[in-house]
């Protein structure tokens, strides 16, 4: 769906849309798992600036690969949005520090307005979490022979993998033995 400047002249923009997974090219890291959904507004902050406000919910399940374990995990995400959007000649123009105003987040577009689409993506990559994990308890593949520890344990000696066990161990060597 395509926010076009002009009609954003005229009026509100109102989106309530479902993206099919495969529509959005994310990055070699995700895909898309469900349909997006996403409902929200898009309009003209200032109409001789050409500064677009977009902002929205939206809600989807994505893919990824584990980081400890490369198994494959999903990650729902629901997500309230409410960006900024300037012309790019207009950003030119300005010094950084006037542009990072008010911590609202601001993108650019070029031409006569902006995809919607590319708005979700960024949307999406901002929302997932710095490292990706299947679940916390994760216990991720055995650096010695690369089985998948949640599988199976591969009963190789690693000393110390597991920074919880080792601060248990250190805690009870000051305690000292109790028999
Ligand atoms: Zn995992
Ligand atoms: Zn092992």
């Amino acid at each position: 769906m395509f926010i076009s400047l002009h009609e954003l002249e005229l009026r509100t923009v109102r989106f309530n849309v479902d993206i099919p997974a495969g529509e959005i090219d994310y990055d070699s890291k995700i895909t898309q798992s469900s349909p997006l959904h996403t409902e929200g507004t898009a309009k003209l902050l200032n109409h001789s600036l050409g500064e677009i406000r977009v902002e929205g919910d939206l809600n989807v399940t994505v893919e990824a690969t584990c980081d400890r374990c490369l198994e494959t995990a999903k990650f729902p995400i629901g997500n309230h949005f409410d960006l900024v959007y300037m012309p790019a000649a207009e950003a030119k123009g300005r010094a950084e520090d006037e542009i990072d105003q008010g911590g609202l987040e601001v993108g650019y577009y070029e031409g006569g307005g902006l995809a919607l689409e590319d708005i979700l993506r960024e949307v999406v990559l901002l929302a997932l979490p710095m490292q990706l994990i299947c679940d916390e308890a994760c216990k991720g593949i055995c650096p010695s022979c690369g089985q998948n520890r949640n599988q199976r344990d591969c009963g190789c000696q690693t000393e110390a993998v597991d920074d919880r066990w080792s601060k248990l161990r250190a805690l009870r060597a000051e305690i000292g033995p109790h028999n």
